[in-house]
């Protein structure tokens, strides 16, 4: 029997890796996407419904059509920086879409809900390994958006039965190691694809965001984790889900921080190219130190990254940067 499993955002960065891990799982991935931030060349891995969040009978008819066994919400507006000069794109964009989404499934039936969330949602919390007890306190818009959205979950959940699976992401980098498909957005705001497009003389220098923090070298430190290894999360969290186990929240991220210094000198070594630097103000929104100390996902879902490795992360980034690219 098939098995569709409605991903919003499918055409998005995370959406079109979780898309092929899915489809290699067994699963058809059916990409609900607008296409204003993702690509329709990334939809690799299974059908397209082209649709908004905010079209709820849209989502009714394609929920009807494919009568999915769970959703996957990657879907969502996802820059720190644009969130605190326009947090009412945030809101809407993230809050009430979602809030439309839940309530097609919850209205289909479709009770299997695995949601991307982030450690954005913990706010700057000084220096603190962070895990999924750590209380939340978003500086951002955007990760204030994202925990709404997380409060809505566990509500609907008590409600009408819905079973959730969050997952707070880190910082997803890297792609797909065989370059199906990657990174690609347009404007550019994360910081490997922004050094790598420094390097090949895409822009014409990296501005660092800060050198003034309370970090060993300046910059703020962050926890990387490869998107193919973060694709495979979603799988298990799916079959975590379909085993009945309930809801639960999972951080995502290697355990390890690099500083945006650290990033920059490992993509001068693998690339063995220059990087051109600015260094620049503080950036609204940033915390210090982002990293997870969560054990929980390596223990329930059996999850461990494969590719921990910055430098893994980068190459892959680096490889689809010379070759791949999309058109809509
Ligand atoms: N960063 C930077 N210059 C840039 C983009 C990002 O110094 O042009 C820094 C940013 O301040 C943060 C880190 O790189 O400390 C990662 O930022 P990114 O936007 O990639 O991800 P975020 O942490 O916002 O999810």
């Amino acid at each position: 029997m098939t098995k569709n499993v409605l991903v919003t955002g499918g055409a998005g960065y995370i959406g079109s890796h979780a898309c092929k891990a899915l489809k290699a799982a067994g699963y058809v991935p059916v990409t609900f996407d607008n296409l204003v931030t993702g690509w329709r060349d990334a939809v690799r891995f299974g059908p397209f419904e082209h649709g908004d969040l905010m079209d709820r009978a849209r989502l009714d008819e394609v929920f009807a059509k494919w009568q999915p066994v769970a959703v996957m919400h990657f879907a969502a507006l996802s820059q720190v920086g644009e969130s605190m000069s326009d947090p009412g794109r945030y809101w809407r964009g993230n809050v009430c879409a979602s809030l439309n989404l839940i309530e097609a499934a919850v209205a289909a039936q479709c009770l299997d809900f695995v949601f991307s969330s982030t450690c954005a949602t913990y706010g700057d919390q000084d220096g603190v390994v962070l895990n999924e007890a750590t209380p939340q306190a978003p500086i951002n818009a955007y990760g204030a958006s994202k925990r709404a959205i997380e409060n809505m979950l566990t509500d609907f959940g008590a409600a009408h039965g819905l079973r959730s699976v969050i997952f707070r992401y880190f910082n997803v980098a890297g792609a797909d190691p065989e370059g199906e498909v990657g990174e690609h957005h347009r404007p550019e705001t994360h910081l490997i694809p922004l050094i790598l497009e420094a390097i090949d003389g895409k822009r014409p220098a990296l501005t660092i965001f800060g050198t003034d923090y309370p970090t060993p070298d300046g910059t703020c430190i962050r926890d990387y984790v490869h998107v193919a290894d973060l694709a495979d999360a979603h799988v298990l969290g799916l079959k975590w889900l379909a085993a009945g186990k309930g809801s639960s929240v999972f951080c995502l991220g290697s355990g390890t921080g690099y500083s945006v210094r650290q990033i920059v000198d490992a993509a001068r070594s693998i690339t063995n190219r220059n990087v051109p630097l600015v260094e620049g103000p503080r950036r609204a929104g940033d915390a210090t130190q982002l990293v997870s100390g969560s054990v929980r996902a390596f223990a329930e879902l059996g999850w461990a990254p494969q590719r921990a490795d910055v430098a893994a992360m980068i190459a892959d980034a680096w490889r689809w940067h010379q070759t791949g690219h999309y058109e809509r």
